[in-house]
């Protein structure tokens, strides 16, 4: 592949702002678990040696490691998505809500099929958001791919 360089580039800044935002762990550990949730990720979504390493490392309880785990493996899958989906000269996408959870967020519900743009998100509950960027959100984003699927949605 010859795009490995900038997709681990982008991988890395996902990773580095989706850690920044966990509130269980202090701040003088973010770069150790960036190096870890990066390795949890390169591995094929390696969630349990990642549980494990918070649980151990940082004092987590094991219920909230899982979480992070799973959150930063999601979160970053959604991210380098949209990335992809913007490289192939994609410029929007249409959400789908896929049902995975057992309490899917309403305001998700009713977002599926709307169109939004990969730079911007679809505004929702008074935010501009991505699918699967928010704690167990099983949104996806179907890219609208120039000249195929064109639609008059402006
Ligand atoms: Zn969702």
């Amino acid at each position: 592949m010859k795009d490995t360089l900038i997709t681990n580039n982008v991988l890395q800044a996902s990773v580095a702002e989706n850690v920044s935002l966990i509130k269980s762990i202090q701040e003088q550990y973010f770069t150790q678990v960036e190096g870890l949730v990066m390795r949890s990720i390169t591995a094929g979504r390696d969630l349990k040696t990642l549980t494990d390493e918070l649980e151990q490392r940082y004092c987590i309880a094991r219920r909230r490691a899982k979480f992070i785990a799973n959150d930063q493996n999601n979160k970053a899958t959604a991210q380098m998505a949209r990335v992809r989906q913007q490289s192939l000269g994609c410029k929007k996408a249409r959400w789908r809500h896929t049902g995975g959870g057992k309490h899917p967020r309403e305001s998700h519900v009713a977002a599926d099929g709307k169109i939004f743009d990969l730079n911007k998100g679809l505004y929702i509950d008074g935010k501009w958001i991505f699918p699967g960027e928010l704690p167990n959100c099983g949104c996806i984003g179907e890219p609208i791919i120039p000249g195929v699927d064109d639609e008059n949605d402006d």
